[in-house]
């Protein structure tokens, strides 16, 4: 772990082992960081926010060290991956992709750093002068996610740090060690000790202390809606301020006009190709009632051909899952889906050819018959499992797509510019692609509506998150 600028082991002196998910072995181990872990964080980058070099350095300076930052990840970006893939089982090319985009990011907000403006503003005082100042909120807790561990920390760290914060990072327990090798880089990059901090260990121990930690201001939180929903409320005791990027069961929608080809590939990328495994996966797919059979058949064809194997591999289309209680509630839900009625059109199994079996990989699951009551198209699987459903017409289809406790993304395919316009202003979710699925850019606000989260993350806006507006009167 590094705090305040030393790597470390716990105090406890506990260490915890995380898996490779294509064979199920243990291939890492990591400090299980506590709350005394926790607490000596979080004194660091308290100390580094208050009264070290960071807190005297210049906006421009703040800047430059992003930059070079930025410079960094590009020139590491072939082994961070390589740590990712084997911490998550995500294919390699999409990794990869992520790692070349995260400088992206440092540049972006890196540039923002000295363009915090505030502003002289009209006030009914008489003579007296009024002017607001943004100023960085202080100690940021960074709670993150397995599925893509640096990507989502840096939709934190980025702003934060042009901001001017200080942060203490707490990884998912199934995938640190991408975050360490990460960290190596800011200690390169020339970060003064304690800006950033990472305590590894679980949520309910390391993740749990840093929620509550008094010294802490803000929680930038990205999980389930059960991790959020407790990190909330241990926030709430000292009025953290909070944002939660949660699950979601986005729907996409094939209007009878889309470009039917272009439409297979988008559902196939939106659901199966980080193997379900994104919160913003395309997992009830709404379809109009006259193509509905013949473009789940081409669903079906194209993806009985996927072939399931090595992430690392260039011929894999499809990864193992994650983690192995992650496998076991995809299995669960496809059993769900079978006993509440669903018709299971390809896959629901385990597989258990040579090369697979010991790996958590589940089939490419396609259910259709389903009903948007059913719990397979309420509840958020977070595996390579599609709901499928008719409607009939526009406004029912709006109507399915919203039926859904989730605002988290939608998709629709359509070649009608009435619907392109029309159609995303009734959906109630953050984004809404059409004729396009799963695309963020660090230029584009994202986040959830409903029960996806409060917050968003990435665009401009996003470094205000990061900001304390604060109002001062001079009285001449
Ligand atoms: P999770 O909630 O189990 O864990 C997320 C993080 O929270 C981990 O670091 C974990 O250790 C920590 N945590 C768990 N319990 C905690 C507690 N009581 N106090 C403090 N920290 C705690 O989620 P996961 O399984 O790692 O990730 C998958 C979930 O994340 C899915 O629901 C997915 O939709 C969501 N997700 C959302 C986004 C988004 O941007 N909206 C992106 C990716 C993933």
């Amino acid at each position: 772990m590094l705090i305040g600028g030393e790597w470390c082991v716990s105090s406890s002196s506990a260490w915890f082992e995380t898996k490779d998910p294509y064979n199920g072995k243990p291939w890492a181990r990591l400090p299980r960081g506590n709350a005394d872990d926790v607490d000596r964080a979080v004194r660091a980058a308290h100390a580094a926010f208050t009264s070290g070099p960071w807190s005297k350095m210049i906006a421009s300076d703040r800047g430059r060290l992003m930059y070079r930052l930025a410079d960094l990840i590009e020139q590491n970006a072939e082994r961070l991956a390589d740590l990712e893939v084997r911490d998550n089982g995500k294919l390699k090319v999409e990794m990869l992709g992520q790692m070349r985009y995260i400088p992206r990011w440092f540049q972006y907000y890196g540039g923002l750093a000295d363009k915090i403006e505030g502003a002289v503003t009209p006030i009914d005082k008489g003579d007296m002068l009024h002017y607001i100042r943004y100023e960085p909120v202080g100690v940021v807790g960074a709670i993150t996610p397995w599925n893509s561990p640096l990507l989502l920390t840096v939709w934190k760290l980025a702003p934060a740090l042009a901001a001017g914060n200080t942060v203490v990072i707490k990884p998912s327990e199934h995938a640190s060690v991408s975050m360490l090798a990460f960290l190596e880089l800011f200690e390169e990059a020339g970060f003064p000790p304690g800006v950033v901090n990472v305590v590894t260990g679980f949520g309910h121990e390391a993740g749990a202390a840093l929620a509550e930690h008094p010294l802490v201001d803000r929680i930038a939180f990205t999980g389930s809606d059960v991790g959020g929903r407790l990190v909330s409320r241990a926030a709430a005791e000292s009025f953290k301020r909070v944002s939660l990027e949660l699950g979601g069961k986005s729907p996409h929608i094939i209007f009878e006009d889309a470009d039917l080809e272009a439409a297979v590939k988008g559902v196939i990328s939106g659901i199966f190709a980080a193997a379900g495994q994104t919160c913003m996966a395309g997992s009830r797919l709404l379809v109009h009632e006259n193509i509905h059979d013949s473009f789940v058949e081409k669903l079906v064809e194209r993806m009985r051909q996927a072939r399931l194997g090595d992430p690392r591999s260039d011929t894999t289309d499809v990864g193992p899952i994650a983690t192995e209680p992650q496998l076991a509630k995809t299995l669960e839900y496809i059993q769900i889906a079978r006993s509440e009625g669903a018709v299971c059109a390809l896959g629901g199994r385990r597989p258990d050819t040579d090369g697979l079996k010991d790996g958590w990989f589940v089939e490419p699951t396609i259910f259709t018959g389903v009903d948007n009551s059913m719990r397979i198209a309420r509840e958020e699987v977070f595996g390579p499992v599609l709901s499928v459903m008719k409607f009939r017409t526009d406004d029912e289809a709006v109507a399915l797509a919203n039926d859904t406790p989730y605002g988290l993304a939608a998709g629709l395919w359509s070649q009608s510019l009435e619907r392109a316009i029309t159609i995303p202003r009734r959906l109630r979710a953050g984004t809404v692609w059409v004729n396009a699925y799963r695309v963020v850019s660090y230029m584009a606000p994202f986040g959830g509506f409903k029960s996806s989260g409060i917050g968003r993350e990435n665009g401009k806006a996003a470094i205000y998150e990061y900001l304390e507006a604060k109002s001062v009167f001079i009285n001449p």
